[in-house]
């Protein structure tokens, strides 16, 4: 059987896991050092971690649950990387590299059943939910190519917008986050980590209660109920107005601003009048909304849509700008590469497919996330 990954223990489930087997809480700090500053391979390498103790934890835990399957690395220095999981399953992980420092976007699930109708992931049903260990270890994976590169840089920001809806898979998702921020670990910044999702506005609201003090994206793609079902099924069992009365209701508690991610697809979504309808629909929570509109990636699979001509963008920029829209356009990373969500599993499970190791089905999210 396989051992459960050791980073996905918060500090104080380590602590109180190792004191019941007689340890010192400090261990703990011990530990977490070894893992998250001077990063080891094994546990064998924690040298002033006593023998019996270490032992305790190679019996108990893994320290390598993900292998790398493969490796893209772009011009732009964008590094998508696909690991296969204990299971042979296969993820994706972006490191991307910006002015303001390394971000890496994770995955949350393999495969996603939300189905959004532009997406790579969405091809492929939802296999089961990553623990919170295979989350982490997907950043830590990525600081030891870093590493071992001896780049001298590290991972300072998280984006949870891979494969799989995060809100779907929402216990392992915040405790990545209470692991990730920790002070003792990793510590990124809480303004440094963005949740992304598809707009589950019951788990928006538990979210917002839950008070983790990171960013939330919401994925609207639309700004009527009529297109945005078209767009994302998942509009069925959370319509626009749940939405963003959960959004109201994230804004007054947490004093936080949201972005709404807007996709431009062209001739459906990216006309002005569905920016005036946007700007509209966002009304008076303007100087606590940002909305990010995005490129669309070509998908072999979605030949449907295409991408925004470059000035109906402009022009939809324009005039969210003019509406007093807070707005930018999302800066492409590893275009030649195909870093559009999913898109490097979903080729190379394709290519497995052909062998007859794993089929595609289309489930309607709805049926999932009713209720
Ligand atoms: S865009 Fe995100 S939520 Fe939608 S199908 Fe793709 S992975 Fe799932």
């Amino acid at each position: 059987m396989n051992k459960e990954s050791i980073y996905g223990l918060t500090f104080d489930q380590l602590a109180a896991w190792l004191m019941e087997y007689g340890h010192k809480k400090s261990r703990a700090s011990q530990v977490w050092d070894w893992l998250y500053r001077k990063r080891v391979m094994h546990f064998s390498e924690m040298l002033d971690v006593n023998q019996e103790c270490l032992q305790l934890l190679a019996d108990h835990f893994a320290l390598q649950s993900l292998t790398e399957h493969l490796r893209q690395e772009s011009a732009d220095g964008t590094i998508k990387f696909l690991f296969k999981l204990n299971d042979d399953n296969l993820i994706e992980t972006v490191l991307m590299r910006h002015k303001f420092g390394l971000a890496v976007c994770v995955t949350t699930q393999v495969g996603c059943n939300i189905g959004c109708s532009f997406c790579a992931s969405g091809l492929l049903t939802k296999k089961r939910d990553l623990s919170s260990g295979e989350i982490v270890e997907q950043i830590m994976k990525v600081q030891l190519h870093l590493d071992a590169a001896k780049q001298a840089q590290s991972v300072s920001r998280v984006v949870v917008m891979g494969i799989g809806e995060p809100f779907d898979n929402y216990k392992n998702l915040v405790d990545t986050i209470m692991i990730i921020k920790n002070h003792k670990g990793l510590a990124i910044a809480e303004k440094r980590i963005t949740v992304s999702t598809s707009g589950l506005a019951d788990k928006i609201y538990e979210f917002t209660d839950n008070n983790l003090q990171v960013n939330l994206a919401i994925s609207l793609h639309a700004p009527t109920n009529e297109l945005r079902t078209q767009i994302m099924k998942i509009n069925r069992a959370f319509p626009i107005e749940k939405v963003m009365q959960a959004v109201d209701y994230y804004l007054e508690k947490t004093n936080r601003r949201i972005t709404l991610e807007y996709i431009l697809l062209k001739d459906l979504n990216d006309r002005k009048e569905h920016a005036l309808q946007l700007a509209a629909l966002i009304g008076d929570k303007r100087p606590l909304t940002n909305v990010n509109l995005i490129p669309y990636n070509q998908v072999d699979e979605h030949n449907q849509y295409q991408r925004s001509e470059h000035e109906s963008m402009r022009a939809f920029y324009d005039t969210l700008k003019k509406q007093g829209i807070n707005c930018s356009i999302r800066v492409e990373h590893g275009a030649d590469i195909g870093a559009a969500c999913g898109q490097l599993r979903s080729k190379q499970i394709k290519v497995l497919n052909y062998e007859g190791q794993e089929s595609f089905s289309v489930i309607d999210p709805c049926e999932v996330h009713k209720g």
